[in-house]
């Protein structure tokens, strides 16, 4: 290892901030790392994972846990409403030969994996705390927190999500997350025998599929046009779900929807992007994740890209004796590839929306799914 970096700041404990901090403790760099919960939580059901995550998950020394505790399929079966399997997409098996090409995992379960490797690496972890200002010097960052404390860091990295509260701060010109005009539902459900891996019914707008999320559970989403971003009261969700799914008569899930209760953990969540032009970092300010790059669920790829940053972040910072050098190259070596996640999601969403094109929508799957497969 060639860096000069000794101590490094992580403000957000989520995917990115974890895998960060994991990767930057293997170079024997002291980590930080600030969290604003304080029970360090992550909500929802059931997220769905690619082949390249779990590739990332191998990299970071995680997968075996993943695949003890999570699910691992090959293929995405897509049926019509009525239930006729119309395809079977391939999910090449990035992670290796014997590792399943797609998977998915209860967040929680997910969240727990990560923050148990993040302490076990040595990570100096301050739950409830975040920073309260951030100043750029030469060669430094001078940091004060919220628990009264204060020091300086040779980096900082910002992967406090979609809103984040550093890129506000730092960078206060970047763009704002923008609704796309579209929300999803998710719930958590038992998972009958017929479901065996990724499962979708495209209807005309509405798009559920569920996804196993262990050997007994599976979760469901369903995405909704929705124009605007009105709030829906949590009473409700029961019965929209269930209308949600009244117009797909495939017995298989009309079997899933009689299951749909009060216990169902139902989350509802209006869609938003948000794509940040470089640079991504500004003296030794770097920010990762859905901080710079949030994208739709079309691709199911959001948690992959950002951790991927942290994989290659740590690889460039390790191997240069300079951090602006090594941040350039980071820059260079993620732009394009988040870039296509997040605009080709964002297309998939149109298509679905306006009830577009499928043939369209088919090809860019395709062709996104041969690009993530690709070396980082
Ligand atoms: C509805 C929906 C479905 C999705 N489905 C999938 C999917 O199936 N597959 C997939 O790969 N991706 C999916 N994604 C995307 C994925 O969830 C995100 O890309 C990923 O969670 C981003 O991780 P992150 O660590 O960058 O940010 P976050 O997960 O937002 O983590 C940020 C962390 O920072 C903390 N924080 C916030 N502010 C501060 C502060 N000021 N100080 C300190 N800490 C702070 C937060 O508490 C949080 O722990 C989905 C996204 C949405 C919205």
């Amino acid at each position: 290892m060639t860096t000069s970096v000794q101590r490094i700041l992580i403000v957000g404990g989520g995917f990115s901030g974890m895998s960060a901090a994991i990767e930057f403790r293997k170079l024997g760099i002291d980590v930080d790392l600030v969290e604003l919960d304080p029970g360090w939580r992550n909500y929802g059901a059931g997220i769905s994972l690619n082949g390249s995550t779990l590739r990332a998950f191998g990299t970071l020394g995680v997968l075996d846990a993943y695949l003890a505790h999570g699910a691992a399929t090959d293929g995405v079966e897509v049926r019509l409403p009525h239930g006729p399997v119309v395809a079977n997409l391939p999910t090449p098996r990035i992670a290796g030969p014997d590792v399943p090409g797609a998977g998915g995992i209860m967040r929680p379960v997910l969240a727990r994996i990560l923050a148990d490797a993040t302490r076990a690496a040595g990570v100096d972890v301050r739950l409830g705390c975040t920073f309260t200002s951030i100043a750029l010097q030469p060669n430094g960052v001078e940091v004060h927190f919220t628990d009264g404390t204060q020091r300086r860091y040779d980096l900082v990295i910002g992967a406090d999500g979609l809103n984040s509260a550093v890129r506000r701060t730092v960078f206060p010109e970047a763009p704002e997350p923008v609704y796309v005009g579209q929300a999803v539902w998710r719930a958590v459900l038992p998972k009958p025998p017929a479901i065996t891996t990724v499962t979708m019914w495209p209807g005309p707008t509405a798009k559920p599929g569920v996804n196993p999320v262990s050997a007994t559970e599976m979760y469901l989403f369903i995405t909704e046009p929705r124009p605007t971003n009105t709030r829906i009261d949590a009473a409700e969700f029961v019965p929209r779900v269930r209308a949600l799914l009244a117009d797909f008569p495939d017995p298989d899930l009309q079997a899933i929807r009689s299951q749909i209760g009060p216990e169902s953990q139902i989350v509802f969540r209006p869609i938003e992007r948000l794509l940040v032009p470089r640079p991504w970092f500004h003296g030794r300010v770097v920010l990762i994740g859905d901080t710079v790059h949030a994208t739709t669920p079309h691709l199911a790829a959001g948690a992959c890209i950002g951790i991927e940053d942290a994989l290659v972040l740590a690889e460039e910072v390790g191997r240069s004796g300079d951090v602006a050098s090594a941040l350039e190259a980071w820059q260079e070596r993620r732009w394009e590839r988040c870039r296509m996640v997040v605009e080709n999601s964002a297309r998939l969403g149109e298509i679905e929306v306006t009830g577009g094109d499928k043939a369209e929508h088919a090809q860019i799957m395709r062709e996104s799914m041969i690009a993530l497969a690709q070396p980082i």
